[in-house]
């Protein structure tokens, strides 16, 4: 019986993966293109000060809409993206798109807000980051201390020596720099501080707590503490329900960003949004 299902799966199994490996390879293909034929867009998800709910700045959030296999989520493209070579050329377009918009944004709003990028293990090990950066600054005039870039705790721990000489020449720029999903990695707090490093993104699962089950809260509290003492400012990303924004502001957690403000939208959403002042309108919550 169990060697007939055993079977039984392994027939089953060889003509699905054949499927998903097509499958993968039409997306590669499809990728590869995707940024020559327009396919690429960048939301923008706004980022608000906890205590005065002003939208202090935005982050860049990159969608690619194919015509074919629909909207595919960065989840899974990224990672694509890297294994194909094209993040480097991704990369470069979203920075260059987040930089410029940005700068418009700072006109259009009449005050300075900041921009987050993401970045990519893969793009940090790249010569062309430096100039890619370099290029976004000086094709848009916007502030060196209005761009941010995101990186995760993994990246910078998957080579911390080369990763500490590169965060110290991007700091050069002026640039701010903040660490990505903080706390679901292994890295300490103390090994982090020795890169120069502006704010830490708490990581959206410290919030998503079971009921009763205080203890990552506790958690988050301690996190956004130490961090305070290291002079780095907290962000708490994933903030979607009013019991979260209670929460975080018994905290002295600095920003939020989540669905319970808005989710990432496009740029004329984002100017939409901005002139309501829909994030004011939070606070009541
Ligand atoms: P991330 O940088 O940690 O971005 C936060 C993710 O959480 C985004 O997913 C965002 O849409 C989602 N999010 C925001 N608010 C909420 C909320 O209240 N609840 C929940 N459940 N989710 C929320 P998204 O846009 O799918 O991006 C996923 C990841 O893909 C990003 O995680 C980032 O690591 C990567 N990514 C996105 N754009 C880029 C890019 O331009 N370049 C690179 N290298 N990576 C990118
Ligand atoms: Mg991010
Ligand atoms: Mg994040
Ligand atoms: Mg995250």
């Amino acid at each position: 019986r169990a060697k007939a299902a055993g079977g039984g799966s392994f027939r089953f199994y060889t003509p699905d993966m054949g499927e998903a490996s097509r499958a993968r390879m039409a997306m590669q293909s499809a990728l590869r293109h995707a940024l020559e034929r327009g396919e690429f867009e960048v939301y923008y998800q706004p980022r608000v000060d906890l205590r005065t709910m002003e939208t202090t700045g935005m982050e860049a959030l990159l969608r690619w809409h194919h015509p074919v296999l629909g909207e595919v989520p960065p989840a899974q493209f990224i990672p694509l993206a890297e294994e194909i070579g094209m993040i480097d050329a991704i990369g470069h377009w979203v920075l260059q798109q987040a930089a410029v918009q940005a700068q418009a944004w700072c006109v259009r709003f009449g005050r300075a807000v900041k921009m987050s990028v993401n970045l990519s293990a893969r793009q940090l090990r790249s010569r062309r980051l430096m100039q890619s950066v370099r290029q976004a600054l000086q094709a848009s005039g916007l502030p060196p201390q209005q761009l941010e870039l995101e990186l995760t705790e993994t990246a910078l721990m998957d080579d911390p020596a080369m990763a500490a000489t590169l965060l110290t020449e991007l700091k050069s720029l002026g640039i701010r720099l903040s660490v990505d999903d903080f706390g679901t990695g292994y890295s300490s707090l103390a090994y982090l501080c020795r890169f120069p490093l502006d704010s830490l993104k708490l990581d959206r699962s410290f919030l998503q707590i079971h009921p009763g089950d205080v203890s990552p809260w506790r958690l988050a509290e301690a996190i956004i503490n130490l961090a305070h003492t290291l002079k780095l400012s907290v962000v708490a990303e994933g903030v979607e329900t009013t019991e979260h924004l209670h929460f975080l502001r018994s905290t002295s957690c600095d920003e939020i960003q989540g669905s319970c403000v808005s989710d990432p939208v496009p740029a004329a959403q984002f100017e939409a949004f901005m002139e309501a002042g829909i994030a004011q309108s939070a606070l009541s919550l």
